[in-house]
């Protein structure tokens, strides 16, 4: 690998959105590191997409282990040095569809707001220093227009009469986070942003979403590619922003 190459991770990749959107960045020429939490499906997953002739490598993420993360960033660090794409794309829905949002346990809020927002929080922090070890690192958050509080209010939007509290409020956190963290990298290269997939056929809501995954990896693989004259501390699907 020459220096100029680019390196990305993608987490919860063994299936759904995380595997495509790792398939289409290799696609790219990117090296993509395609994280998974069970060694054997992980590499699996990775072995399928070197198959394909892609610059794919598995590595162990259980995002929501320091140690584990600690392990990763370990391995990247010394197989790298650097690490160009953090695309933050593991995540869960534990609530409970049939009861009230004042009925979900406290134990589905926070079994969500593990994976879903503290586990992004913690993975980022452990990369920070080899994305800032790469010319112009990107960061994407797969968030949800669930997360979206503007949609929720408004009785015209698609979502009004959809309310799955935890998820939901995990992805609004998630989008607030990106924000604060794209303040801080203001003035440095770095991009962060949230994207929301679009509602995509997979195990997350049993194959009943609107548009294929290969269409719902390209809002994570559109915006990990985007030039210098590219947003920072947006909210977008397909390229199109939303309201948060
Ligand atoms: P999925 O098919 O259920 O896949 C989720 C992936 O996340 C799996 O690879 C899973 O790994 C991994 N994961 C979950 N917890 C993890 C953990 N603690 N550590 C490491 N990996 C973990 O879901 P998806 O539909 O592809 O969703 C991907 C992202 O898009 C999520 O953040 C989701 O909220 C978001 N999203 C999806 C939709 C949609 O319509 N599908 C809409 C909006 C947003 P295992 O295989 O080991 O379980």
């Amino acid at each position: 690998m020459n220096a100029t190459q680019k390196v990305a991770l993608v987490t919860g990749a063994t299936r759904g959105i995380g595997l495509e959107t790792v398939r289409q960045l290799a696609q790219t020429g990117v090296t993509t590191l395609l994280a998974g939490r069970d060694a054997g499906r992980t590499k699996e997953a990775a072995e399928k997409l070197k198959a394909e002739g892609l610059p794919v490598e598995p590595i162990l993420l259980e995002v929501t282990s320091s140690e584990s993360i600690a392990k990763a960033v370990a391995e990247v660090s010394s197989r790298y040095g650097k690490l160009d794409i953090l695309v933050n794309n593991a995540g869960i829905v534990v609530d409970d569809m049939s009861k009230a949002p004042s009925a979900q346990t406290l134990k589905a809020w926070r079994e969500t707001f593990d994976t879903n927002l503290f586990a992004v929080v913690e993975v980022t922090q452990a990369f920070l220093p080899l994305l800032k070890a790469a010319p112009a690192a990107r960061i994407v958050n797969v968030s949800s227009q669930l997360g979206s509080i503007a949609m929720h209010v408004d009785p015209n939007s698609p979502i009004y009469n959809f309310k799955i509290p935890a998820y939901d409020a995990s992805k609004s956190a998630i989008n607030s986070w990106t924000v604060h963290l794209a303040y801080e990298l203001r003035d440095t290269p770095i991009k962060v942003n949230a994207i929301h997939p679009g509602y995509v056929q997979t195990d997350m809501n049993g194959g009943q979403g609107e548009i294929d995954v290969p269409t719902g990896a390209k809002s994570s693989v559109g915006m990990a590619l985007i030039g210098a004259d590219g947003p920072t501390g947006s909210f977008s699907y397909l390229g199109k922003t939303l309201p948060w």
